[in-house]
């Protein structure tokens, strides 16, 4: 069984914060925006122990900044 988690750092504790946009949703324990991904259990352990491993962002090093 397959369920939604945050790609970054496979928390289930995520929320849709945009109802109007679906592909918007927020991860509360690692402050992540964007998609998620629906994972397997052991698929999530991964994700989980790869961000327990570098604990960084992938994606982007650059704090963009919002005026
Ligand atoms: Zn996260």
């Amino acid at each position: 069984m397959k369920f939604k988690v945050c790609p970054q750092c496979g928390s289930e504790n995520i929320e849709w914060i945009i109802p109007q946009n679906w592909s918007q949703w927020s991860c509360n324990d690692c402050s992540y925006t964007g998609l998620v991904i629906e994972v397997d259990k052991e698929t999530q352990k991964e994700i989980q122990k790869q961000w327990k491993e570098t604990g960084r962002i992938i994606s982007s090093k650059d704090d963009e900044e919002d005026d």
